[in-house]
């Protein structure tokens, strides 16, 4: 196996679940004792949610070319991104770490295509959801259109993401509100499958209160990453 490296921490919430899915599936492919051979650079999320929230993209993208380098130095032979939104930046990324980077949105796209759903709902923060380096590239890959909350739902969504979930906060009402949502752009915009488009949107809510195909893209993500470092 070829070691990954994970630029994590935003937030460690999700990140936890990523430990635990890539060591999973390491010990199912090869066998109950085998473990993902990872190197963790954990960001401290305060100050990259300042950043965000300022909209200091560059200062963002300099950080996580920082860590792309110590990774790459620490010996990483791929790397993750484990957000969707910080893939703003993974061009910036991709070129610092000189080795390859698994990207979120190759590896929705090619679930979202692999179902044939055409119409999937992006549930995600304001930034992937509003900026098009996600939604295009998913766009492009699955040969869909993707459907983006409108106010004031596109702010509920946001702000669930960062006022709860981040913080490990998971709430009952808050379900009913994304389920809610879901259901509301079934009936009016004739949705076929909702990507959770970001990393902690699985720990709220899941495929079997769903009645149309979910793409958690953590789980996603973590699959595409084991493909890529497994010596098969
Ligand atoms: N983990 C989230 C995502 O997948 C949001 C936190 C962040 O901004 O990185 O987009």
């Amino acid at each position: 196996m070829k070691r990954l490296g994970i630029i994590g921490g935003m937030s460690w919430e999700s990140t936890a679940v990523y430990y635990r899915y890539l060591n999973q599936q390491v010990k199912d492919a090869k066998g109950p004792l085998n473990s993902a051979p990872l190197l963790l650079w954990n960001m401290d999320f305060a100050p990259i949610a300042q950043l965000q929230a300022e909209g200091e993209w560059d200062d963002l993208s300099d950080l996580m070319c920082e860590a792309a380098r110590s990774l790459k130095a620490g010996g990483a032979e791929a790397i993750i991104i484990a957000t969707n939104t910080m893939h703003l930046m993974a061009d910036a990324v991709q070129a610092a770490a000189d080795v390859p980077l698994v990207h979120i949105a190759d590896a929705t796209a090619g679930a979202v295509r692999g179902a044939g759903v055409k119409r999937p709902l992006l549930l995600a923060t304001r930034f992937t959801m509003e900026k098009d380096f996600y939604r295009d590239r998913v766009e492009h890959g699955a040969a869909c259109e993707v459907v983006v909350p409108e106010e004031p739902h596109r702010t509920t969504v946001h702000n669930i993401i960062y006022n709860e979930l981040v913080q490990g906060e998971i709430k009952a009402a808050s379900r009913e509100t994304y389920l809610n949502i879901i259901k509301y752009y079934q009936r009016e915009r004739g949705i076929d499958g909702v990507i959770f488009g970001c990393t902690e949107v699985g720990m709220l809510i899941n495929q079997s209160q769903i009645d149309v195909p979910c793409f958690d893209t953590s789980a996603i993500h973590c699959e595409a990453a084991i493909a890529a470092i497994l010596d098969n």
